[in-house]
């Protein structure tokens, strides 16, 4: 009998989605910066805003008061954007380098950002980029 081909991971880790970003999407916290950002990522490739929503620092700039609101800002975003996939450049104690590759109306929108996390009661947090 053969298996079904796993769903590749969208955060580019070559690992099958299941065994990668999966659980944390599922509730188990991710265990480092690096991690969060590879599973943030794929939380956008995925439309999977209430991770994204979960995931971010009430201190930071993208964080919203407004949940309807900003659960619609990035649906539209994931819905509007294809994720060419992800590059981790630098990691350190609670930043991650890294090349996200993104395509939106057939534009290059790939961004090189130095993300900056905040663990806070055991889970990684995304706060902003320098
Ligand atoms: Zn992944």
């Amino acid at each position: 009998m053969t298996s079904p081909t796993p769903v590749p991971c969208p955060c580019s880790s070559g690992q099958p989605y299941a065994r990668c970003c999966r659980p944390y999407h599922h509730g188990k916290p991710a265990p480092s910066p690096e991690t969060l950002m590879r599973s943030r990522y794929s939380a956008y490739a995925l439309d999977k805003p209430d991770y994204l929503m979960q995931t971010t620092h009430p201190t930071s700039p993208h964080w919203q008061a407004d949940r309807a609101a900003w659960r619609i800002d990035l649906q539209v975003f994931s819905q509007s954007v294809t994720f060419v996939g992800l590059r981790i450049l630098a990691v350190g104690a609670n930043t991650v380098k890294f090349r996200a590759m993104l395509i939106q109306a057939g534009r290059d929108i790939s961004f090189t950002e130095h993300s900056v996390f905040e663990r806070v009661e055991g889970r990684w947090l995304y706060v902003k980029g320098i």
